[in-house]
């Protein structure tokens, strides 16, 4: 459905997306999982069109975005990180504007306006101006729009940024239930809300695709232990000595203690911690030492994504002065 190929954008100096590849399949709903400055919005509107890459190919159902960008963009409804809403105008005359834009016409266009309006649930609200609108309803007009034309593939940027919890339970549901007509692709920073209702993580950290896959399929991945817990009564020196020719040990650390036991942690360079870990025990069995604990630590993904998003923390602050030309208008209008 959507083929990503070594995808690259530089803004000036700055590497926003770092040779990115994946590929989307129809028929799931995947979530965009990354810190601030991730990158999620950059690849999101190369994808869609609206930004110039510097290196890479997006395919939409074989068709190149940039090559053919006509067809590509019909397979294609995108809700924008700052949409260009009318304020002035109501719900269903923009919605009709779009719809137009698009090319749709007549019978068909009020067909699909009425039919979007009723799917995002804004039909009590149509004729009021936007501008008047709570953000939970302006993020539904932002929605309805996109389904309009009704395109293969939904990509929604970071729709629940900004709305109370009330209004965040409504549009994760009303992702929920697109998801199951449309293949959906939607950004956010939040781990629990992509794992809420998401089949498929994208995780990008720093311009980097960090992971991909179902969540559980991630939970494995990413969490094999790969650390070793062990109290013993040997000192520090002595676990250094006992450990010396134990292979694949990356790094000992041991706790500063007062008492006779000593806390150590044995991080190990192999896939194989289980190998380490009787390897470990072994050598403190022959070197007459105890071992009164010993456990393998995991992590979770919270952990893993909070990791990432410290890391991702220290990233340079959005320069002012690099301008993105190729930006389309109104997102451009929303960025000043
Ligand atoms: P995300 O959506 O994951 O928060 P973005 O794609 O918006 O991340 O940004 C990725 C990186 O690119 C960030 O470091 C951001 O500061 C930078 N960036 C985004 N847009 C521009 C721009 N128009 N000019 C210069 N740098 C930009
Ligand atoms: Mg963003």
């Amino acid at each position: 459905m959507i083929s990503v190929k070594h995808l690259s954008k530089y803004y000036g100096e700055h590497l926003a997306v770092d040779d990115i590849s994946f590929d989307i399949t129809e028929g799931h709903v995947y979530g965009f999982l990354g810190p601030n400055g991730a990158g999620k919005s950059t690849t999101m509107n190369i994808i869609t069109g609206c930004l110039s890459a510097t290196d890479g190919k997006v395919l939409i159902d074989g068709h190149d975005i940039f090559d053919e960008p006509d067809a590509a963009k019909k397979l294609i409804g995108y809700l924008p990180e700052h949409p260009p809403l009318y304020m002035n105008e109501s719900p269903l005359e923009y919605l009709k504007f779009v719809g137009e834009a698009k090319g749709l016409r007549g019978a068909e266009l009020s067909a699909q306006v009425s039919e979007v309006i009723e799917k995002t649930g804004i039909s009590n609200v149509k004729n009021r101006r936007i501008s008047t609108l709570s953000k939970g309803y302006k993020q539904r007009v932002g929605i309805a729009q996109a389904l309009l034309g009704n395109p293969k593939v939904i990509i929604l940027d970071e729709p629940t940024v900004g709305l109370d919890p009330i209004q965040i339970i409504e549009i994760r549901d009303l992702i929920t239930e697109l998801g199951k007509t449309h293949t959906v692709i939607f950004s956010s920073h939040i781990l629990s809300e992509v794992q809420a209702i998401c089949d498929q993580i994208v995780m990008i950290a720093k311009g980097k695709l960090v992971a991909f896959g179902e969540p559980e399929e991630l939970q494995k991945q990413l969490l094999t232990p790969n650390e070793i817990i062990l109290t013993t009564d040997a000192a520090d020196i002595e676990i250094k000595k006992i450990l010396d020719n134990v292979e694949h040990i990356a790094e000992i650390d041991v706790e500063p203690s007062e008492s006779e036991f000593t806390v150590a942690h044995i991080k190990s360079d192999h896939d194989d911690i289980y190998d380490l870990s009787s390897s470990v025990f072994r050598a403190f069995a022959v070197s007459d030492r105890i071992i009164y604990e010993m456990s393998l630590k995991k992590g979770n993904l919270e952990d893993v994504f909070i990791e990432l998003s410290e890391n991702a923390d220290a990233e340079p602050a959005k320069s002012d002065e690099i301008q993105e030309k190729d930006v389309t208008v109104e997102s451009e209008v929303d960025k000043a």
